[in-house]
């Protein structure tokens, strides 16, 4: 057999190097883009590696023993995440996300955290700072995590079913263990715990009602679950439209099982339309990237495990902020430089996608390695 041919390595190192204005000027926290979008939220990939191989983000036909991962040396330390998120803050971002791959299983990620949770908004106050996780070590982990200043996780779990979850993580993990990582993280006061169900037509949209229900009965009002329709993120994943269970079907779907009232936004940019059971038995939401772009007032950047900045989710090229953070350069220069940065930013992917208008042969960056 032909060995494995990996399209994705030189990608890693396409970014632009951003640039420094000449004439400084001090963070004002309200930076808008071209398209009047401000900046709220900042996610960081903190590893490239996961334990998992779910076969819509990191499928073992390319993500194999053969892959190189980032070497050490190139991730962004805690410091110089740090620094960069309390750049961040100075511009807006009020909201952290760490994801990755699977952020459990950078070592030591409490002190990160700490860190982070000394980082303030211009108005003084703390963020608000959360994570993503498959929640494999979650069950071990979630009081050190709480400790430590993280506020909230999102679990991601597609499947209630043992044999499904395990077809779909791909690496035979059982959802035992991820129910009890959940239920750790409550008890540890991480609530409410998000739940994401990325959902696959044909693969786990089955097990809609029935995690819906689990989800219900079990946990109540201390557990909001969310479905996500599949994304062509990435260039690995062979996503088919046929695979995607558009959004308005899952409620359809939803509905017949459970009286639904719909709810209205809490916060602007926010990705989920939501609704809440009928019955005050909690709310479930849906993420509709696919079928209802939500490009027009997303407030995201992305910071890749080795410190580039990515201003999509579908983004091909990030900028280098680690070039910027290791050649010596002032707080100042490097604030300036993310100002410019958003300021020129004009992504809309989804929308493009929508209207059939996307570039060809771009390819995309991995989810796994900028963080979904
Ligand atoms: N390992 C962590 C986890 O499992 O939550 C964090 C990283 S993972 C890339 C973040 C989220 O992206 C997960 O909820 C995952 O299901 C979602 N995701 C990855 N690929 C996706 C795709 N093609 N479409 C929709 N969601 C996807």
């Amino acid at each position: 057999m032909a060995d494995t041919v990996i399209p994705l390595a030189d990608l890693r190192y396409a970014a632009a190097m951003p640039r420094i204005p000449v004439v400084l000027t001090p963070a004002s926290g309200l930076l808008s883009d071209t398209r009047g979008r401000p900046l709220r939220d900042l996610r960081i990939s903190v590893t490239d590696r996961c334990n998992f191989r779910c076969s819509y983000c990191m499928p073992k036909s390319v993500f194999d023993s053969q892959y190189r991962f980032l070497p050490q040396t190139s991730l962004l330390s805690f410091e110089e995440i740090t620094r960069t998120a309390r750049l961040f803050a100075a511009h807006g971002v009020s909201k952290l996300r760490l994801t990755g791959g699977e952020p459990l299983l950078r070592k030591h990620l409490e002190r990160l955290i700490e860190q982070l949770a000394t980082v303030r908004t211009p108005e003084g106050e703390s963020l608000d700072i959360t994570l993503t996780t498959n929640a494999s070590l979650l069950e071990r982990k979630a009081a050190a995590l709480k400790a430590a200043g993280l506020q909230r996780v999102t679990v991601s779990l597609d499947a209630l079913d043992d044999a499904t979850f395990r077809q779909m993580n791909d690496v035979d993990f059982p959802v035992a263990d991820v129910l009890r990582g959940i239920d750790a993280a409550l008890r540890a006061g991480l609530a409410p715990v998000k739940v994401n169900m990325v959902v696959k037509r044909g693969v786990n949209d089955q097990q809609i009602v029935p995690l819906a229900r689990h989800v219900r009965d079990y946990w109540g009002t201390g557990v909001v679950l969310r479905f996500i329709e599949y994304m062509d993120v990435g260039a690995s994943n062979g996503w088919r439209m046929d695979e995607v269970l558009p959004s308005a079907q899952v409620i359809e779907r939803l509905a017949q099982a459970f009286p639904l009232v719909p709810l209205q936004a809490s916060a602007p940019g926010e990705t989920a339309k939501r609704w809440r059971y009928a019955d005050g038995a909690g709310e479930v939401g849906v993420i509709s990237s696919v079928t209802q772009a939500f490009c027009h007032d997303c407030n995201r950047a992305r910071l890749s495990t080795e410190g580039k900045l990515f201003l999509c989710l579908f983004a091909s090229r990030g900028h280098d902020l680690r070039a910027l953070l290791r050649a010596g350069h002032s707080d100042d220069e490097i604030s300036n430089a993310i100002g410019l940065i958003w300021q020129g930013r004009d992504d809309r992917y989804s929308e493009l996608r929508g209207a059939g208008q996307l570039p060809v042969n771009e390819r995309r960056v991995e989810m796994h390695y900028i963080g979904g």
